[in-house]
């Protein structure tokens, strides 16, 4: 597990977060899993927003958490698969969700409220880590896990060049 170990981000808007959530999906390959860390409101439905925007969603269909569904899949030039665990209850079995199928394939995907999730069932991912420091600030954590992660934070270090106020 080498390269830049993590790399923090500061947004003061959920404009920013979108566009950085942009920004890491488009460095992103394809299969990428992204785990999104942190407390109710802290930006990950926000970030998510902007990975659709890389993805090619089309702007009309909206990204929200999908918190009845679990697990929601978005059309676009790639495939954007989005899951929120926050219902998750205890011991689910993931299995059953479908959770390991999804990861397997080519979508990129998308996991609110990782922290549900057994760090060992996760494989290589990029966790993203929002902490709401002084409102609208988050911080922003980027961090890649395993794998071939190491690759990903080169190339997201470089897509963050392009974000202005960074
Ligand atoms: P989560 O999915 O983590 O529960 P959401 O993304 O749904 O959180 O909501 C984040 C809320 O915080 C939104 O209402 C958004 O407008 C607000 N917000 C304020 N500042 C920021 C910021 N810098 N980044 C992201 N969201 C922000
Ligand atoms: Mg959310």
């Amino acid at each position: 597990m080498k390269g830049p170990a993590e790399r923090i981000a500061n947004t003061a808007s959920p404009e920013q977060t979108r566009a950085l959530g942009e920004a890491v999906a488009r460095a992103l390959p394809d299969g990428a899993l992204v785990a999104l860390f942190g407390d109710l409101g802290a930006g990950k439905t926000v970030f998510v927003q902007g990975m659709a925007r890389a993805a090619g969603v089309p702007p009309e269909i909206p990204v929200v958490s999908p918190t009845y569904t679990l697990i929601h899949e978005y059309p676009g030039q790639r495939t954007l698969i989005h899951v929120d665990l926050y219902r998750l209850a205890g011991g689910a079995d993931l299995e059953e969700i479908g959770l390991y199928e999804l990861m397997d394939g080519d979508a990129l995907v998308a996991v609110e409220w990782a922290e549900r999730l057994d760090p060992a069932d996760l494989g290589a991912h990029l966790s993203v880590r929002l902490k709401m420091t002084e409102d609208p600030v988050r911080e922003i954590a980027l961090g890649a896990v395993g794998g071939g992660a190491g690759e990903w934070m080169d190339r997201i270090a470089s897509a963050l060049k392009e974000l202005a106020w960074l």
